[in-house]
């Protein structure tokens, strides 16, 4: 079978032998897998943690191994890479998403690959999720992305009413602007380069955009939406070291700056620590997120609460998974971009 991995920087299709379920395991043929912003950083090697790529993958079970009860051959699914332990100091505290478990736990050989094997233990913790009917293949293809908005939100203790500003509007900052949406936001804004993204964002998710390069844009629209009082949560969703610097002016007394996009590597924080101190500002950095918070975003999505389907705007076949690449890193052409595996079936 074919799988698209990272080679020296660049990504490539190889061949590889298709897997098979052993016990409690389950075999994914692929339908879609989104291209992640970590995808593209692990290829122009700014992550530290590199090593597979893919995890947004859905698809349809192909095989199950012996114990498995809760899925058959046959069912749309959605799979999350990573489980925590639950059980550890670190997941009995609720911060899951830093479990030292988590990041061990993984899909082989990754999501863009004609067929994948979901270890036992992503089994039994949940991370094999049935789509609903009205879930598409796109939604399903966003389901990670904006599971990590919702963690986020939850993490920053989002509640109904607060105002959001988003710096940084790709694919899972827009998601972070729909979710927060959805979720009774009382205004949500952003600062987005890409006349594109801005668009997208326009046609659900935030009040108003603004393009950082306007000196004093954002902070202007942020001053008149809060009366001059700042917003409650506002959230850097790229990497780029200047929109942290954006961000933390934008928080009102007492208020969050959610450092939720991965930082350029060996980057490092400037901002005034006395004024920090005296504002009161609560600095929160959210990574991931877990599968019970996806299976919350799947609810939203199923029940029409959350519209985010047309955030995909290209499918791109495995064969030409370096195109799908050079796309997903094209802000002017592209919002989100997925590779389509066998498992898509016409019309689907
Ligand atoms: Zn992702
Ligand atoms: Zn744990």
């Amino acid at each position: 079978m074919k799988v698209g991995r990272l080679d020296a920087g660049r990504v490539v299709l190889a061949d590889a032998e298709a897997p098979h379920a052993g016990p409690g395991e389950v075999i994914v043929r692929l339908a879609a897998c989104g291209v992640c912003g970590t995808d593209l950083e692990k290829v122009r090697g700014n992550y530290q943690s590199a090593g597979r790529i893919g995890h947004e993958p859905v698809g349809v079970i192909d095989e199950i191994g012996p114990g498995v009860e809760r899925h058959r051959p046959g069912d749309r699914v959605f799979v999350h890479h990573h489980v925590p332990c639950y059980a550890c100091a670190v997941c009995r505290r609720g911060d899951t998403t830093f479990c030292p478990t988590y990041q061990r736990t993984n899909i082989d050989p990754g999501g863009f690959a004609e067929r994948f094997r979901v270890p036992e233990e992503n089994v039994r913790r949940g991370a094999v999720l049935t789509l609903g009917a009205p879930v598409g293949w796109e939604d399903g293809a966003l389901l990670e992305p904006a599971g990590c908005a919702l963690t986020a939100l939850r993490r920053v203790g989002f509640r109904a009413g607060d105002s959001v500003f988003i710096v940084g509007l790709g694919p899972v900052g827009l998601l972070y602007a729909r979710l927060a949406h959805a979720m009774g936001a009382g205004w949500v804004g952003g600062a987005e380069l890409s006349p594109l993204r801005r668009a997208a964002a326009a046609r659900g998710g935030a009040e108003a955009t603004v393009d950082p390069r306007e000196d004093g844009a954002a902070e202007q629209l942020v001053a008149e939406a809060t009366g001059g009082i700042g917003v409650d949560v506002s959230v850097v969703a790229t990497g780029a070291p200047a929109a942290v610097s954006l961000a933390s002016r934008l928080p009102r007394r007492g208020g969050t700056l959610n450092l939720f996009g991965l930082p350029e590597a060996k980057s490092r924080l400037d901002v005034d620590l006395q004024a920090l101190y005296l504002h009161g500002t609560r600095i929160v950095p959210t990574y991931a997120t877990t599968e019970r918070d996806i299976a919350d975003v799947h609810a939203l999505v199923a029940s029409g609460r959350l519209a985010i389907r047309d955030l995909v705007t290209h499918r791109v076949p495995l064969a030409r998974i370096d195109e799908a690449f050079r796309l997903a890193a094209a802000p002017a052409e592209a919002l989100k971009v997925v590779v389509t595996g066998p498992a898509l079936g016409p019309g689907a």
